[in-house]
């Protein structure tokens, strides 16, 4: 990792701006700050332990989600989904948690607040985005292939709900070995939410009790996930 840049395939490139060592709840890490022209905000690489080559890397791509994960907000998953990943992380001896500014699905935090308006009044979480003039989901996924690319990880394991991210990274030249889920809970409050992503935005979930057992690899081999993850059903990523 002595290389100041990676230049990407979609021709976005990313800078390794800081690092320094990081103690959490979850433990040791190494937090690297990343730049890309690409997208604006701060990229948040953080890495537990050294990666074995050729082995794939446990990798969880989040999205920044301020209501959620510092106001403690009951209408999204995403503080949920950031502890399950730490967790799963923490649980072995490698991994890295990719923080990537993209909060409201790549709105931004004003126009979230404004579809948060809307959704109010009735609307769901993709009309919302709609009504506001975006897409349901803005969100690309080149700036992290290119991070993990600097970091020297070309195949992951996805800790992950959402199939976008997945062809998101494979476009990229990171190849997605198998997806791991993230097993989270309605609250009563988020319910609604949870819907849609689901069933408009096409999400895998595992919330408790609604889906089976075991997730397949790449390869077709069920694998069982021991990641300190509830195991669930699992959608074979290729
Ligand atoms: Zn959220």
């Amino acid at each position: 990792m002595s290389q100041l840049y990676t230049m990407c395939e979609c021709n976005s490139s990313v800078w390794r701006m800081a690092e320094s060592r990081l103690t959490t709840t979850y433990g040791e890490f190494l937090l690297m700050a990343y730049w890309s022209v690409a997208e604006p905000g701060e990229h948040l690489a953080i890495i537990k332990g050294t990666f074995p080559l050729r082995e794939p890397v446990l990798v969880r791509l989040h999205s920044q989600c301020l209501t959620g994960e510092v106001l403690g907000s009951l209408q999204c998953d995403c503080g949920e989904q950031l502890h399950e990943a730490f967790s799963a992380i923490k649980s072995k001896s490698s991994g890295v948690l990719l923080y990537l500014p993209q909060e409201g699905r790549g709105i931004g935090l004003v126009n979230k607040i404004r579809a948060y308006a809307l959704q109010e009044k009735g609307v769901d979480t993709v009309e919302a985005n709609i009504k506001l003039g975006f897409a349901p989901d803005q969100r690309h996924y080149g700036v992290a292939a290119g991070i993990l690319k600097d970091l020297g990880i070309r195949s992951v394991r996805l800790l992950t709900n959402n199939p976008d991210k997945i062809q998101g990274l494979e476009q990229h030249g990171v190849q997605v070995c198998a997806r791991v889920p993230i097993i989270t809970s309605a609250n009563g409050k988020n319910n609604f939410y949870l819907a849609a992503k689901q069933k408009r935005l096409g999400h895998l979930f595992g919330i408790t009790g609604v889906e089976p057992s075991e997730v397949e690899s790449a390869n077709g081999v069920a694998e069982n996930i021991s990641d300190g993850i509830p195991a669930t059903l699992g959608t074979a990523v290729k």
